[in-house]
């Protein structure tokens, strides 16, 4: 690695290389976070690596844990900020977990690394109801699951009936009665990977459901910026009757920009980034916010996207 890195991986007592390919898991070294987030910004990450199998990503933090190598678990970056400098961890992702879909009458079982607009279009299209108001968040099942994505008064939490994570180096299963969700918080600790996940789902009717998901999908492109590069939100809501974007638009916030990153004219809730942009320019344009928030209402606004340093 090249002198830019810090003392982490030098002092380890295995490589990378030796610990993944000992574990059979396809590892990725040095990769760019601009390619693996939606905001597509972020400087190189030590290890991206795929576990094909549960037992394989245990395994991989249990190792990790014991050579002291710092790892987080990687989705589809939707929600995440990263710094612009070197990233001295490993990103765990279940993209290439090969476990199925599973599904069960009014129940299914689906893996971390699938797409959650996927699951919702299958769900929808098998006259399963319940996860309608998903369809437009981008992320994958895990992500929803940690972040307790919602939207258009679905959250994922209201269905969810148990959980498989990597706890501590060993497979855990989670029934919801000892999980405790809240407004986009989970009780996952960076820590824990999330593997798969059961919900509960009603019975419904599939050209219903594709309707109300149309319509979702049609308000998000009329009010939010679809196709820019962002994460989507990124302040929580203060209260659940005032929206974090009413009161940046309010401020008049809305087109003010810090180098390549910008507050959508579209949705003042979302930051934009151009092709120059740096994480940089997003951090002082979320610093310049809290600010104005804090002088003007006296509110100290939450960030909603996870920030990687
Ligand atoms: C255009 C746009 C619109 C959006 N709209 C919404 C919305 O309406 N509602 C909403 O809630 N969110 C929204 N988001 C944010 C984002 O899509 C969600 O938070 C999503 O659930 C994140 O999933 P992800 O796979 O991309 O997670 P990532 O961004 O990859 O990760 C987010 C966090 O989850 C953790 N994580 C990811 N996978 C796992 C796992 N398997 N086990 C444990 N931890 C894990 C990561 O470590 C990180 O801390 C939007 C984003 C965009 C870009």
């Amino acid at each position: 690695m090249s002198g830019s890195w810090g003392n982490v991986f030098w002092s380890m007592p295995k490589s990378l290389e030796q610990i993944c390919a000992a574990l059979k898991v396809n590892a990725h070294f040095r990769q760019p976070m601009r390619r693996l987030t939606s905001l597509r910004i972020g400087g190189e990450i030590a290890c991206v690596a795929y576990p094909d199998t549960p037992e394989k990503a245990a395994a991989l933090v249990r190792a990790l844990r014991e050579n002291n190598v710092p790892w987080s678990p990687l989705g589809y970056g939707t929600n995440l900020l990263a710094a612009d400098g070197p990233l001295e961890r490993v990103a765990i992702s279940l993209r290439a977990l090969a476990t199925p879909v599973r599904f069960d009458g009014l129940r299914v079982t689906v893996p971390a690394g699938y797409s959650l607009p996927r699951l919702v279009n299958q769900c929808a299209e098998r006259g399963l109801s319940g996860l309608e108001g998903l369809a437009p968040i981008p992320g994958s099942v895990g992500g929803a699951v940690k972040m307790n994505a919602g939207a258009h008064g679905y959250e994922i939490a209201d269905v969810i009936v148990a959980v498989d994570v990597v706890r501590d180096g060993q497979l855990v299963a989670l029934p919801r009665e000892a999980l405790h969700f809240a407004y986009r918080q989970s009780p996952f600790t960076t820590q824990d990977l999330i593997l798969s996940t059961t919900l509960q789902l009603r019975s419904g009717n599939a050209g219903t459901s594709r309707a109300e998901i149309a319509e979702y999908r049609r308000r998000r492109a009329a009010t939010q910026p679809v196709n820019a590069n962002s994460a989507g939100c990124m302040f929580k809501n203060p209260r659940p009757d005032l929206a974090a974007g009413r009161i940046i638009d309010e401020l008049g916030m809305k087109g003010e920009s810090i180098g390549g990153a910008t507050i959508s004219p579209v949705h003042a809730n979302f930051i934009v980034t151009d092709g120059k942009a740096r994480t940089a320019d997003v951090l002082a344009l979320i610093e310049r916010i809290r600010e104005r928030v804090r002088e003007v209402h006296g509110i100290e606004l939450e960030l909603e996207v996870e920030v990687w340093e």
